[in-house]
């Protein structure tokens, strides 16, 4: 069975590498993008979430962003991401590499967490660089939009977050194909495995020789390059695959 391969690879890792996609969040209450429910099918991405349409109009920006940000800061995490946080504690994962910024693995008290495309926790004010958290910021979304800085009173507030036609991180890029690299299991769960460069990192994996494992709801198109697919939610496979490991 697969589970029982996948724990079986698992337990033997010593540098286990973790990538994540919206579909780890998924049964927190965060919606996914792409998929049944998902967010793009009732709004355009590139309007919504690049970088040039927030410039042109943060008010637009704010107003779907009100709604997402009141759901992910109510998140919490669920038994997918706490049996991560615990194969990191056994010593299986030395870090997760995440595409989300919803903090729902820090939060589950995983250590080492590379966000690739930020975090959702913080806002920056582009004029005059003041930080300030997400929930502040929306605290007063009801009264003010779009939000103003508290430091300069400049209306482009950005959540700390990768938008289309922003770089990624360069330090956290790196750090992930290092870990890919070196990964001597690479487990990937809950992405559609659409968006590069994340979408490599698995690769880089693969090409290095580690085994790989895939946890998502649908086929992606890594499935063939995985030694262990499995079909299903990650919040029970995984607590699945960690009871196999911790008997
Ligand atoms: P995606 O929406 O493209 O793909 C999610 C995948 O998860 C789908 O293939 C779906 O079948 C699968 N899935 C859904 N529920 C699942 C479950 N319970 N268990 C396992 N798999 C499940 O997401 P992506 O690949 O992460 O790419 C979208 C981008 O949007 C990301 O880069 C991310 O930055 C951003 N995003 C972030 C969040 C978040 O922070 N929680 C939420 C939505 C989107
Ligand atoms: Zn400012």
């Amino acid at each position: 069975m697969s589970v029982e391969k996948a724990a079986e690879l698992l337990s033997s890792a010593r540098r286990g590498v973790a990538l994540t996609g919206a579909g780890a969040s998924a049964e927190s209450g965060i919606p996914t993008f792409r998929g049944e429910g998902g967010l793009w099918t009732s709004y355009d991405p590139v309007k919504v979430s690049s970088i040039d349409s927030f410039m042109a109009d943060p008010v637009s920006y704010w107003q779907v962003s009100k709604d997402r940000g009141r759901v992910a800061l109510a998140a919490k995490p669920n038994q997918g991401h706490m049996a991560l946080a615990a194969l990191e504690g056994a010593g299986h994962l030395v870090a997760i590499v995440t595409q989300n910024t919803d903090g729902l693995h820090q939060a589950s008290g995983a250590r080492r967490v590379i966000e690739l495309h930020g975090s959702g926790r913080n806002v920056r004010c582009l004029e005059c660089g003041t930080i300030e958290s997400r929930q502040d910021v929306q605290d007063r979304l009801n009264v003010e939009m779009p939000p103003r800085c508290r430091a300069c009173g400049g209306a482009l507030l950005k959540p700390t977050v990768v938008l289309f036609g922003e770089p990624m991180p360069v330090d956290a890029v790196m750090a992930a194909y290092d870990l890919a690299r070196q990964a001597d299991v690479m487990l990937v769960v809950g992405t559609s495995l659409v968006v590069y460069p994340a979408a490599e990192i698995p690769l880089v994996a693969v090409r290095a020789g580690a085994p790989l494992i895939v946890i998502n709801a649908k086929p992606t198109p890594f499935d063939r390059f995985a030694e262990v697919v499995i079909h299903g939610r990650s919040g029970e496979i995984l607590p699945e695959i960690l009871s196999l490991i911790s008997a």
